[in-house]
């Protein structure tokens, strides 16, 4: 079941003294709203990015380099609900809406997963949390007392709707809102309430995005990889997904891209979802000559599945000949697409090995990869 995602990203300036949109803002050398924007994408046929007309080319600009299939844009109105009914008006054909703050990147995949699961029972969920500390009102005079908090929940988001629902919510309510489940709510349905997550924080002022660094950075995991080709005469050879002229090739099953291998094995390394013979095996006819760009992509779809994505990576391949500095830069390019990361995030090297031992000799080309990725 594939939702629309509805990120509603059009929110004026903020508490953080930024002279632009917060969730343009680098968070960890990302836009802060690519977070929310991958942490949604897996889940959703159509993500629809809610921002102001005048901010569409900044936030088409920070999409480019992730390749995202499905990524729609609608304005945002003079008011949140304007923006969100512009938004609906694009999910036409989905059964489920989800709907969420750009300001929160860090909804985490089973919190996702356990609200569209709510929703298409309930037809409406949201993820709440109860209130740890002790409250207190205060009123006009300044005085205050003590208020129960046994019965108050803290809302998130994304909050999950079915279309229909939303839709007439919207419709039958003048009101402006900033809870879209208040709305559902006037309709006389109700709202199911699902387990929230205490990392998935709103930011609002700057010591929330060093609290957003810190819970990023302790997702963060290392892997390795290592892979050697033979050299022969009439193979092609393909190293990061370019063509490199030369007399000799690598042999293989695949395309025998030996870079890529230590790549990909470096980010199922990461997340400890074994390696590349395991998930393609090189007695399968479906492999035979296959480019292993695609086996790439088709390992970040299990990383995404594990609720991984990548974050770095840095390669460096083992060759004597030959030389590889004209093609780098392609390479980087060819495996930022894949991999959905900013170009500054891919590193790849070449080196001889001085003529010596079987890279040295020219019999094969060797790479090792190392990778970095970031749990959702
Ligand atoms: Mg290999």
């Amino acid at each position: 079941m594939r939702a629309c995602g509805i990120i509603v990203a059009a929110g004026a300036g903020s508490r953080l003294n930024a002279d632009k949109n917060k969730v343009l803002l680098p968070l960890l050398g990302q836009p802060m709203f690519m977070y929310a924007v991958l942490a949604l994408h897996p889940f959703c046929g159509r993500l629809v990015l809610v921002v102001k007309e005048e901010e569409q080319a900044a936030f088409e600009g920070a999409l480019a380099p992730y390749a995202l299939p499905n990524v729609m844009f609608a304005h945002g109105g003079k008011e949140r609900r304007h923006s969100v009914e512009n938004a609906l008006s694009l999910a036409a054909g989905f059964d489920l809406v989800m709907i969420h703050d750009a300001a929160r990147p860090l909804p985490s995949r089973e919190m996702i997963q356990r609200t569209l699961d709510a929703a298409l029972v309930s037809g409406a969920a949201v993820p709440a949390l109860p209130i740890a500390d002790s409250l207190r009102l205060v009123d006009e005079q300044g005085f205050s007392k003590a208020v129960p908090r046994e019965r108050l929940f803290a809302v998130q988001t994304p909050q999950v709707f079915s279309r229909p629902l939303i839709v007439k919510a919207y419709q039958a309510s003048a009101v402006a809102t900033t809870d879209d489940a208040s709305l559902v709510e006037q309709l006389g349905h109700k709202v199911e309430l699902v387990q929230g997550d205490m990392k998935n924080i709103k930011i609002t002022l700057k010591e929330d995005l060093a609290m957003a660094e810190r819970l990023i950075l302790s997702g963060i995991r290392i892997g390795t990889g290592f892979d050697t080709h033979r050299l022969v005469p009439g193979r092609d050879l393909t190293l990061c997904g370019v063509n490199v002229p030369h007399t000799l090739g690598l042999l293989g099953h695949s395309d025998a891209d030996v870079a890529l291998h230590a790549l990909t094995d470096a980010l199922l390394g990461a997340c400890a979802l074994g390696d590349i013979g395991a998930h393609f095996p090189d007695n399968k006819a479906e492999y035979k000559g296959i480019s292993s760009l695609h086996l790439l992509r088709e390992a970040v779809r299990l990383m995404a599945q594990a609720g991984f994505v990548p974050w770095q990576c840095d390669l460096t391949i083992l060759a004597q000949k030959p030389k590889l500095a004209p093609y780098i830069s392609s390479m980087r390019e060819q495996v930022a697409l894949a991999l959905s990361l900013p170009f500054d995030r891919v590193s790849i090297k070449a080196t001889t090995t001085e003529g010596l031992g079987f890279e040295g000799r020219e019999e094969g080309i060797s790479a090792q990869a190392v990778a970095q990725v970031r749990e959702i």
